[in-house]
């Protein structure tokens, strides 16, 4: 049985999923590469560690959410990395947005070392992370999978099993691609409709009800009109994942023409300095160049 974690990562996501292993009363050590970030932690009674190694020595299951597969890459195979703290029978899972490739590195050493291995990202944001809403997907072996899974059942809504490792990291990507097509499609829609001089609370009424609503267009279209770009998701973390599909797909051969397009908008909207804004920012870019602003009357 896991009771004793370590989560290395506090960020947006992070921190949620931290917050939530602690009060489920997991016996929890942190790390965290700004030190300022554990603080909260340790007032609330968990361990903080001097880096990842010391992080995972002597738990039974160590996660981590880190921005990007170069975070990864120092995190765990760096010096002091978890590789060189990590002990047979542990098990370690890694709930970043990565490639599939990375998982399949991660594995492989994880296995030399004697360790199990799962990557598990996730969908939701900041307040799934905080309220244990996430839905997440896991990928390794099952009988690992099934140590955990009381675990991931304090931080998500909904667990789905993938199989052999790399196949929940390919998930996250093919529905990140699925939300950096909506968020485009929501943002060119409102701006259209900004254009065309309709009242926007109304476009809203309607994108709330139509057979095409989705929560992530709701929330978003909202927020827009209030003019909040405050970070969920960060909008170059959305260009991080567009440029992670655009690498899975191209060595699969698969087509991703409408990515291509979103790409190219999420890098306009970092060069005009919305990358730390969230995602929904990618409006900016379209009102540029549209010379107008969406914002409810
Ligand atoms: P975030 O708020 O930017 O946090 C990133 C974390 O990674 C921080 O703890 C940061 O440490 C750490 N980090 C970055 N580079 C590092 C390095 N080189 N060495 C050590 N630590 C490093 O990001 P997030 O929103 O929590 O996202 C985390 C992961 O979840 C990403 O892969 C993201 O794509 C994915 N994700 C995010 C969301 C979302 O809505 N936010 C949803 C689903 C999945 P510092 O504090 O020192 O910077």
């Amino acid at each position: 049985m896991i009771k004793k974690i370590s989560y290395l990562g506090l960020g947006t996501m992070g921190s949620g999923m931290a917050s939530n292993l602690l009060k489920a009363g997991y016996e929890l050590t942190v790390w965290n590469r700004s030190v300022e970030r554990n603080k909260p932690f340790a007032r609330n009674g968990a361990r903080v560690a001097d880096s990842p190694a010391n992080a995972v020595r002597d738990v039974d299951l160590v996660m981590y959410s880190l921005s990007n597969d170069q975070a990864v890459e120092e995190v765990v195979f760096g010096s002091n990395g978890i590789l060189s703290g990590i002990n047979a029978g542990q098990i370690a899972i890694d709930m970043s947005t990565v490639l599939p490739a990375t998982s399949l590195r991660e594995q492989e050493a994880y296995s030399k070392r004697g360790a199990d291995f799962l990557d598990a990202p996730v969908f939701g944001s900041k307040k799934e992370a905080a309220d244990a809403k996430l839905w997440i997907m896991a990928a390794g072996k099952r009988d690992a999978f099934e140590k955990v899974k009381p675990v991931l059942q304090h931080l998500g809504q909904t667990i789905h099993y993938f199989g052999k490792n790399g196949n929940a990291a390919a998930m996250k990507l093919v529905g990140n691609l699925i939300v950096a097509l909506e968020m485009e499609a929501l943002a060119e829609g409102l701006v259209l409709a900004q254009k065309a001089g309709l009242d926007l609370s109304t476009v809203m009424g309607v994108v709330k009800v139509a057979d095409f609503r989705s929560p992530l267009l709701v929330g978003n279209g909202q927020n827009i009109l209030k003019r909040d770009f405050s970070t969920s998701f960060a909008l170059k973390l959305m260009l991080k994942d567009a440029r992670l599909i655009e690498k899975f797909a191209g060595s699969l051969q698969s087509p991703i023409p409408a990515l291509r397009v979103v790409q190219k908008n999420l890098e306009s909207a970092v060069t005009l300095g919305f990358g730390k804004e969230n995602a929904s920012a990618v409006i900016k870019a379209l009102e540029k160049e549209a010379g107008v602003e969406v914002k409810a009357r």
